[in-house]
């Protein structure tokens, strides 16, 4: 059976550790290979490798890196057909979304690929007299992403690019369900010309994180994945003294008013709540029914939820593919018995599909239940799956005041044609990325992403402005040249003069 191992200091190393995870293809439920699970020591000697190669990388001049990240944008799209079907192979998306996703990271990259632009910092001249002032931003060192299972190239590349580009190494623990892709991102920067021990992949569970959280040093972590994990994530690095952004999990809200163009949210539903069979952070998994739009919503979004094509992500027919595992699946068909149990009338039930010729793939059909309430628990809590549920309210204000008191604040939209209705929205609600008319408002590369309340915990959002403060800190120097006359020293308070 292939085994997976870890990318260090430019090459693939075999771990020290015999601990290893399974990885499967979900379309057909067979195990296709095993991943080694780092220890802490496979972790503590990347950073050192890593450590080392800071010295050279940051002072490398930011075009000459810029340059190096230009190349593996080219190798990307060159490769991009292989690295889709690394993602169809070990998550299950459908081929198309797969390659979706690689265009959202690569979008990323192309932003990396403006550092010179990005590094520039400010300057003063004659902040007093013959003084000036500028600020800088450096990079911070060894840098480390953790990463969830359901972007196995996306949201490593939300970092990395940028991570690197500001002159910093970097550590990547992907999820151990989809190694593959981080792998071979590393080995396309190398091809690239990045130079050994830069970009390191270490591949592992809870061991390898833990690692990572009390290594003195590795200065900066970015995480993504659930909200209790990011939470501890959250807590430990700050405990151990470092700069972390934790991004959680979401239950977003699409708010249908009574006067919006009901095909396209009802089309946007459809792509938003079971694009991906729902393993996405800004899924819409709430449908809003503002007024008297609830029974026709509902009708139309049923027929399309009944005939959803579900099948093997590589199969061009396939609108939605698996689910990543056989434990998650069970979560999920879970989390649809208990909102029976919960009185929410289910109008579509997608439990116990199989397939001919797939029968051990982790397949659920489309999941669509109506009347449910903020009480319960399918409303609350995050499935991950292909459920939609429709809550009934009956103001705009109900909607905004039921999606404000929501623990999680990831993403959210609206349709309508009221213009007002629009802003007020997008002024008042208690979420970090909204979109009016737009199912899934995730911003692009040269915007930020990253939700409020528990849905993101620490200051700053991934990429964009955002991603090159997070990766660098400020420095400002303050100068004077002496020209011949000498001051006496000063012991009160300096105030320019
Ligand atoms: P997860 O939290 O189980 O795992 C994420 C990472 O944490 C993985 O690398 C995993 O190995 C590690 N991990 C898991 N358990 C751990 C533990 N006990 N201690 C230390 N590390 C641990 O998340 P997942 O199931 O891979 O991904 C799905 C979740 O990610 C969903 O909640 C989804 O909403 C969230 N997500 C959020 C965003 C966002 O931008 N907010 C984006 C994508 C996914």
């Amino acid at each position: 059976m292939k085994l997976i191992e870890h990318f260090v200091n430019g090459k693939i190393i075999p771990g020290s550790s015999d601990k290893k995870g399974k990885v499967y293809n979900p379309a057909t439920g067979e195990q296709e290979s095993e991943v080694r699970l780092a220890s802490k020591s496979d972790l503590n000697g990347a950073v050192e490798i890593a450590k080392k190669a800071f010295e050279t990388w940051s002072i490398k001049p930011a075009l000459q890196r810029a340059r190096i990240i230009f190349k593996f944008k080219e190798l990307i799209e060159k490769n991009s057909d292989e690295l889709t079907k690394l993602i169809v192979s070990e998550h299950g998306k459908v081929y198309e979304d797969a390659r979706g996703s690689l265009t959202r990271g690569l979008e990323v990259v192309e932003f990396a690929c403006g550092i010179p632009h990005l590094l520039k910092g400010e300057f003063s001249e004659n902040v007093g007299t013959n003084v000036d002032s500028w600020s800088i931003r450096q990079p911070l060192g060894v840098v480390a992403g953790i990463t969830p299972f359901n972007f196995p190239a996306m949201v490593p590349m939300w970092m990395f690019p940028i991570a690197i580009a500001c002159g910093n190494t970097f550590i990547l623990k992907p999820s151990e369900k989809d190694p593959s892709c981080a792998i071979r991102l590393a080995e396309l920067l190398s091809e690239a010309g990045l130079p050994e021990g830069v970009f390191n992949v270490i591949n592992g569970d809870k061991e390898a994180v833990d690692a990572i959280l009390e290594n003195k040093d590795i200065k900066a972590v970015s995480f993504v994945g659930s909200t209790p994990i990011a939470k501890y994530i959250y807590e430990n690095s700050a405990k151990n003294e470092k700069r972390v952004q934790a991004l959680g999990g979401a239950k977003n809200h699409l708010v249908v008013m009574p006067d919006c163009d009901l095909d396209g949210a009802v089309n946007g539903l459809m792509g938003a709540a079971y694009g991906s069979a729902g393993e996405r952070c800004m899924a819409q998994s709430v449908a809003v029914a503002v007024g008297d739009i609830g029974d026709q919503l509902v009708s139309r979004l049923s027929k399309k939820a009944e005939a959803l094509k579900v099948g093997p992500g590589m199969d061009k027919a396939s609108e939605m593919g698996p689910l990543v595992t056989k434990e998650h699946l069970e979560k999920v068909t879970s989390y649809v018995d208990l909102g029976v149990k919960e009185g929410a009338k289910l109008v579509v039930d997608g439990r116990g599909l199989k397939l001919q010729g797939y029968e051990n793939g982790f397949y659920i059909g489309g999941c669509l239940f109506d009347h449910v309430n903020k009480d319960m628990r399918i409303y609350k809590e995050e499935i991950f799956g292909p459920v939609l549920s429709v809550v009934r309210v009956k103001t705009f204000e109900d909607a905004a005041k039921l999606i404000n008191d929501h623990e999680y604040g990831n993403g959210v939209s609206i349709y309508t044609r009221d213009g007002d209705a629009g802003r007020t929205f997008a002024s008042k609600i208690q979420v970090g990325m909204v979109g009016i008319n737009v199912p899934i408002p995730v911003p692009m590369a040269f915007h930020s992403f990253g939700g409020w309340k528990r849905s993101l915990f620490g200051d700053s959002g991934m990429h964009g402005m955002e991603g090159i403060k997070f990766y660098t800190k400020l420095k400002t120097v303050t100068s004077r040249w002496p020209s011949g006359v000498r001051s006496n020293a000063e012991f009160v308070m300096p105030t320019m003069k």
